[in-house]
């Protein structure tokens, strides 16, 4: 059966190991958005044991943290939905004040414009800060 995140990375790849990898999203207005995946088909985060499930959220913290530091954001948001995928995925999103949703969701109404950004080196940046916390 065909699914989308067996056949496609997502996203650009940021890093990976065997159980997780890290992509970030090129969504216009949303500069830093990046995915966390589970490499195989779990659908819940209680599907996994006690060791994968910290480690997923330790590299989803990792992420969190990474871009706080690089974009100063006035908010994360995290969300899990994976509604139409058997990938376990979170979902890391720096907001801002003056983003086009904010204060909803990305996937609610659109409040105002879309503010676009420079983020041409934010991948390079971003996937170096966490080879330097990740590992292999
Ligand atoms: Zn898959």
């Amino acid at each position: 059966m065909a699914c989308d995140l067996c056949d496609t990375l997502g996203g650009s790849l940021l890093w990976q190991d065997g159980q997780l990898r890290v992509v970030y999203v090129d969504e216009p207005g949303f500069a830093g958005y990046c995915r966390v995946v589970w490499q195989q088909h779990v659908a819940e985060m209680t599907d996994l044991d006690d060791t994968a499930r910290a480690r997923c959220m330790h590299v989803v913290f990792i992420v969190e943290a990474v871009l706080r530091e690089r974009l100063k954001p006035d908010k994360i948001n995290l969300a899990s939905l994976g509604n139409l995928t058997p990938h376990v995925h979170w979902h890391i999103i720096p907001r801002y004040r003056d983003d086009s949703h904010f204060p909803q969701a990305i996937w609610g109404a659109r409040q105002r414009a879309i503010r676009m950004n420079s983020t041409a080196n934010l991948p390079k940046m971003l996937a170096a800060d966490l080879a330097s916390r990740l590992y292999p």
